[in-house]
């Protein structure tokens, strides 16, 4: 990783040059910290517009992991905007795409890590992935298909080789030393999820906070100019076309002291309000999708108010983890409860009308296949859960191929090469002979090329249940209704939207189910999904359902 802490002085923004040059003049920070936010009274009140996202399928990808244009082994922008056609291809007239409706890209601003969570210029392309030119042909390309694109923007922390914190820490008087948290001591706080790894780090005389690790100063979200800057970096994506961001972990913004006051905060609830009204005001057809790792309970908090702004005034998504969790546990044990617990439990707390964006698995977790041994049925059935449940779906690259973790615990073997055919020594990722990390040890049908055409695949599996959900505005936008069975193996719900009620049934069990089911059947139902063996008939009192093991099925219920 080439040493990128010696930034030329072109790198600041004019904004920043203007700022230092008068805190020279006026030896006094233009900026104090501590101010209280007053959101925008112009764009309070102003509505989401972002129908295309409701019901949408979003799709992960790690740039880095994604497509080599280049031949140096490094997935890049090109190699993207290249693979677009397999995402989506816009025409709805081909069946071989997968038909996702956006992608979020992991961090693409320029950054001295692999990752590239610690950002050094937030305007700028990382030069590994390509140049602000290909950034826009990406955009270009995949709005012409239709695929929505979402960044994600660290708006937590910085990288420690950032400009900012440059100044902050090397230049006494400097206006950027409020831009982070400082403090002469170290009151020994550490992690709030365990671990007692230490959150204060030591520069000089003072130590700064840093919640994931010392090559991250947390930024003084307390601080009006470092909050404007960060609205104006939101600006500066959405006016070049972007649809949104991904918001990283947005529940540490501000921390009050040690343990649960490091998450949370009222203050955080604050600025997060005072940022989607920002975005909200200019560019209403945009999402924002927090990164609220925690249980319903605290994630609900995160919509702010539905009542005012439709979908909420703060952040108008989050991922829901319990229920990604919830997800794998019912595949694994084969019991419907915990997905029927945390569905209540949504439905419970978030707010009315708050969109949910549910998961199996992310570039911070333990891949699904490697969770669920790479057991074909489990796999299915995992997927045929999340793309038959309210809100947006996320999928992470990869998935859909059934890719597991590479060897080993670190990051890195979550976030691995995709490997497109058996083609070696690139697998249709790259040219090079090697790849910037090591290919996840899969079988020979883990690659794109060896299911895209196999109607039994993994892969296929995918892509039917995203153009059912297409077809169906019940999947994509109904809201759900659990239906109640006697069977602890089997998950049966109804979505219903204006036009169409369909009936979603998962046999989670190892055994065939012939289950009575409390549902009055009017029209004669029509199969949309469902295996050899499935059925669903009226019955005295009700309707009968019959399900194989480890299978899902769909019906329509009314047209
Ligand atoms: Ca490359």
């Amino acid at each position: 990783m080439p040493d990128r802490s010696a930034l030329p002085r072109s790198v600041l923004p004019g904004f920043l040059v203007a700022v230092l040059i008068g805190a020279a003049t006026a030896c006094r920070s233009p900026f104090p910290s501590g101010e209280p936010a007053a959101p925008a009274p112009a764009s309070a009140d102003a509505q989401w517009h972002h129908d295309w996202a409701e019901g949408a399928v979003f799709y992960e990808v790690f740039v880095r992991s994604f497509q080599d244009s280049d031949g140096d082994g490094i997935g890049d922008l090109r190699g993207l905007t290249e693979r677009l056609d397999f995402l989506n291809d816009g025409d709805p007239a081909t069946g071989g795409d997968l038909g996702v409706d956006a992608l979020w890209l992991m961090p693409i601003f320029q950054s001295p890590s692999y990752h590239g969570y610690d950002v050094v210029y937030y305007e700028r392309i990382e030069p590994d992935y390509g140049t602000g030119d290909d950034f826009d042909r990406l955009l270009a390309e995949a709005h012409r298909r239709g695929i929505r694109v979402i960044v994600d923007l660290v708006v937590n922390h910085t990288s420690v080789r950032h400009p900012w914190f440059d100044q902050a820490c090397c230049s006494p008087g400097s206006p950027y030393r409020s831009w982070y948290v400082w403090r002469p001591d170290d009151p020994g706080w550490t992690q709030p999820w365990g671990g007692g790894r230490p959150t204060w780090h030591r520069r000089g005389d003072e130590y700064y906070y840093g919640i994931f690790w010392s090559g991250m100063p947390d930024l003084n979200w307390r601080n009006r100019a470092v909050r404007e800057e960060m609205y104006r970096i939101a600006a500066f994506w959405l006016d070049r076309g972007v649809d949104g961001f991904r918001l990283d972990a947005t529940r540490h913004l501000v921390a009050n002291g040690p343990g649960e006051l490091q998450s949370d905060q009222p203050e955080t609830h604050l600025y997060l309000k005072e940022l989607a009204s920002r975005v909200r005001g200019p560019h209403p057809e945009a999402i924002l999708v927090g990164e609220n790792w925690a249980d319903s309970r605290t994630i609900a908090t995160y919509y702010g108010s539905t009542g005012r702004v439709r979908g909420g005034d703060e952040l108008p998504m989050s991922f829901d983890f319990p229920l990604a969790e919830a997800i794998l546990r019912a595949v694994e044990t084969g019991e419907a409860a915990p997905v029927a617990d945390t569905l209540r439990e949504v439905a419970e707390l978030y707010p009315p009308g708050a969109l949910d964006a549910p998961f199996l698995t992310n570039h911070d977790q333990e891949r699904i296949a490697t969770r669920l041994a790479g057991d074909p049925r489990a796999l299915r059935l995992a997927a045929s859960i999340l793309l038959t449940l309210p809100g947006a779906p996320f999928l992470y690259y990869g998935e859909e191929i059934g890719l597991p973790n590479g060897p080993g615990r670190d990051d890195e073997q979550k976030r691995t090469p995709m490997p497109w055919d058996g083609s070696e020594p690139g697998r249709g990722f790259t040219a090079a002979a090697d790849p910037w990390f090591p290919f996840a040890p899969a079988g020979s049908e883990v690659t794109v090329a060896a299911q895209v055409d196999d109607p039994a695949s993994l892969l296929a599996c995918y892509r039917d249940l995203i153009g059912l959900r297409h077809a169906s505005a019940a999947l994509a936008k109904g809201r759900l209704e659990a239906v109640a069975t006697a069977d602890p193996e089997l998950l049966v719900y109804l979505r219903t939207a204006p036009s169409e009620t369909v009936l979603v049934a998962h046999n989670l069990g190892l055994r065939d189910l012939s289950v009575r089911l409390a549902l009055e059947l009017g029209a004669p139902v029509v199969a949309l999904r469902a295996p050899p063996g499935a059925g669903l008939a009226r019955a005295a009192g009700g309707a009968v359902l019959g399900l194989p093991a480890r299978s899902t099925a769909v019906w329509r219920l009314s047209p």
